[in-house]
C-alpha cells in the first residue's frame, strides 16, 4: 500500500494533518493507497502556490500557453492507456469505458488549444468621433475545481484545460475515492512544460472544500457532485463573492414512443442504464414506455441484461463494480425497497456470479417494471445499475413526468416521428436532450449542464461558456486627442 500526497508548486507535498482515508480497488475490495486529507492550513498552502504562480502565467503569451496545451495533448494521446488503467483501478469502470472517459476529456484539451481564437475580443473604430472601443477578456486568478468520484479524469478536464489556457492557475480537489488520476495528470502537465504552481492538486474532504470556498485568493469554483453538496457549494461560494458553477445529481428519463425501433431502444437502454454500473450523471435510470409496447420492450431489455458479464474491469467484462462497499449496500437497499414497494423485479442484480477475485463491490444489472412515481427507486438518484420501467398511456403523460421531476440533467426520446421529437425538444425542461441518442453528452465545443436541481449557477461547463466563466470582460474606450481637445463638459458622455 502506498501513501499519496498533495501536489503544489510542481512537486509532491506530504500530508501533515494526520488524517487519512483509504483508497480501494472496487473490483477486489483491496485497500491500495492511503490518502492524506488536508487541514485548512495545508489547503491554504496549496492555494498560495497557485496564487504565487498567477502573475507570471497571466503574462505568459497566448502563443506560449497554447503550445503547452498542444504538448499536453500529445503526451496524453501517447499515454492515455495508463490513465485509463488508473481510473479502472480506483473507480472500477471497465477499461474500455475508462478509455472513453479519457477521450471525452481530451476533447476539451483540444478545444482549449483554440484559446487564441476563443479569447479574441472585438473592436470598433471611430465609435464616436475619434473614439475607438475594444473589448478584451482577462483571467481571474486562482480557480478551484472540486470533482466527483465517477469521472476521475473527464470531469476535471471539463474545466482545467480552459482555465489554464485562459491564463488562470488551478487548485483541483479530486474525490477522495479516486485521487490518483489527478496526481498523474499533474505530472503530465509538468512534463508538458507547464510552469510550477499553475496546476495544483489538493487532496481532502469537506475541510479542503471549505478552505477553497472561503479563500479570498480563489476567484471561481467549478463543482460537480451530488445535489445537496452542489447547493451548499453554490450558496457558500457565492456568499464569499465567488463565481460558482455547481453541477448536481440527476434522474434521467428515456421515453420510448410506440413507433420506435424497439431493438434499438432495448440496446440503448442497456448501454445507458448499465454503462459504468449506472454511476454516470447522464445514466438513464427511468425508462418511460408509452402505450402498449411495454411488455415487448421489457422482455427485450431483460434478455440483454441477463447476458451481460459483470466483473473486474480489467477482464473484458461489460460492467464493473460499484465504487465502494457503502455504494454497493446502498444500491442493494434500494432494490430491497423497490421489491417491498410492489414493483416487479424482472432482473435481480443482488444475485449472480461475478468475474473477479477477492471481495469486490458488485451489484449486477437490475430491472424493475411497473414502477410507480411514489417509490424510492423512482424518486431518488440511486447511482447504480438499476433501471426502472414506468408505464404511461401517452406522450403527454411522459413529458409531464419528466417536467415534474426536480432534476433536469439529461433525457432522451426514442421515436421515428420527427414531429414528436421536435415537440419533445421544445417542451421538455431538461438541459441536454437526446433524440434516439441515450446519453447526449455535448461535444467539447458546446456546453454541458442541466437545469433545475442538476445545476446551480448560470454557466454550463466547457464550450464558449467555459471561456466566459474563466475570464473577466473589459471594455476599453480610447481617444488619442489632437492638439485641440473638447474642454470641460460634465454631462454624461454622448456619442457624436
Ligand atoms: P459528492 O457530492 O459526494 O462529492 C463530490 C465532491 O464534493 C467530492 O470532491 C467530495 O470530496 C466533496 N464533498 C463531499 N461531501 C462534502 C461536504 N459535506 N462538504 C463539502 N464537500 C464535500 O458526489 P460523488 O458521490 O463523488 O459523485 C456522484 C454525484 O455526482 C452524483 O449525484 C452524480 O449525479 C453527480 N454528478 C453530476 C454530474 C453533472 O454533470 N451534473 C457529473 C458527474 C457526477
Amino acid at each position: 500500500m502506498i501513501t499519496l500526497y498533495h501536489w503544489a508548486d510542481g512537486q509532491k507535498v506530504d500530508g501533515k494533518s494526520g488524517r487519512f482515508s483509504d483508497v480501494t480497488n472496487p473490483a477486489t475490495g483491496e485497500v491500495t493507497a492511503s490518502l492524506p486529507l488536508a487541514s485548512s492550513e495545508e489547503a491554504d498552502e496549496v492555494i498560495a502556490a497557485a496564487a504565487a504562480a498567477f502573475p507570471a502565467w497571466r503574462d505568459t503569451s497566448l502563443a506560449s500557453r497554447s503550445q503547452i496545451l498542444f504538448r499536453f495533448r500529445e503526451l496524453l494521446n501517447a499515454r492515455s492507456a495508463e490513465l485509463a488503467a488508473i481510473i479502472t483501478s480506483e473507480h472500477g469502470k471497465v477499461l474500455s469505458d475508462a478509455a472513453g472517459e479519457v477521450a471525452r476529456g481530451q476533447e476539451v484539451v483540444e478545444f482549449a488549444c483554440g484559446a487564441p481564437h476563443l479569447l479574441k475580443g472585438s473592436s470598433t473604430e471611430n465609435a464616436s468621433t475619434n473614439v475607438d472601443v475594444a473589448s478584451i477578456r482577462q483571467p481571474l486568478g486562482v480557480v478551484g475545481i472540486i470533482s466527483p468520484f465517477n469521472f476521475p479524469a473527464m470531469v476535471p478536464m471539463w474545466f482545467f484545460p480552459i482555465a489554464i489556457a485562459a491564463g488562470n492557475t488551478v487548485v483541483l480537489k479530486p474525490s477522495e475515492k479516486v485521487p490518483t488520476a489527478a496526481l498523474w495528470i499533474a505530472e503530465l502537465w509538468k512534463e508538458a512544460g507547464l510552469p510550477d504552481g499553475v496546476f495544483n492538486v489538493l487532496n481532502g474532504d469537506k475541510t479542503a472544500v471549505d478552505a477553497l470556498l472561503s479563500s479570498s485568493d480563489v476567484k471561481t469554483i467549478s463543482f460537480v457532485g451530488s445535489t445537496p453538496i452542489a447547493r451548499y457549494v453554490y450558496e457558500t461560494g457565492t456568499a464569499h463573492g465567488k463565481r460558482v458553477q455547481a453541477l448536481g445529481g440527476a434522474k434521467n428519463h428515456m421515453v420510448v414512443l410506440p413507433d420506435a425501433d424497439l431493438d434499438l431502444a432495448a440496446d440503448q437502454a442497456i448501454n445507458a442504464g448499465f454503462g459504468s454500473a449506472g454511476e454516470r450523471c447522464m445514466a438513464i435510470s427511468a425508462l418511460v414506455a408509452v402505450g402498449d409496447i411495454a411488455d415487448t420492450l421489457v422482455s427485450k431489455i431483460k434478455d440483454r441484461a441477463v447476458a451481460l458479464r459483470t466483473g473486474d474491469g480489467t477482464r473484458g467484462c461489460d460492467m464493473g463494480p460499484l465504487v465502494t462497499s457503502v455504494a454497493q449496500q446502498r444500491v442493494s437497499a434500494y432494490i430491497d425497497a423497490g421489491e417491498s414497494a410492489g414493483a416487479t423485479l424482472v432482473v435481480d442484480g443482488r444475485q449472480g456470479s461475478f468475474d473477479a477475485t477477492g471481495s469486490g463491490f458488485f451489484v449486477g444489472p437490475t430491472l424493475f417494471d411497473h414502477v410507480e412515481t411514489g417509490m424510492s427507486i423512482y424518486t431518488d438518484e440511486i447511482f447504480g445499475p438499476v433501471l426502472s420501467v414506468v408505464r404511461v398511456d401517452s406522450y403527454e403523460d411522459a413529458v409531464e413526468l419528466i417536467n415534474a421531476n426536480p432534476y433536469g440533467n439529461g433525457t432522451a426520446i426514442f421515436t421515428n416521428d420527427g414531429g414528436a421529437a421536435r415537440r419533445f425538444q421544445n417542451e421538455v425542461q431538461v438541459g441536454m436532450i437526446g433524440i434516439n441518442v441515450p446519453v447526449p453528452v455535448p461535444m467539447a465545443y458546446y456546453s454541458f449542464g442541466g437545469w433545475k436541481n442538476s445545476l446551480f449557477g448560470d454557466t454550463h461547463a466547457h464550450g464558449t461558456e467555459g471561456f466566459h466563466f474563466f475570464t473577466h470582460g473589459k471594455v476599453v474606450t480610447s481617444r488619442w486627442p489632437a492638439p485641440s481637445h473638447g474642454g470641460i463638459n460634465l454631462n454624461f458622455p454622448q456619442n457624436t
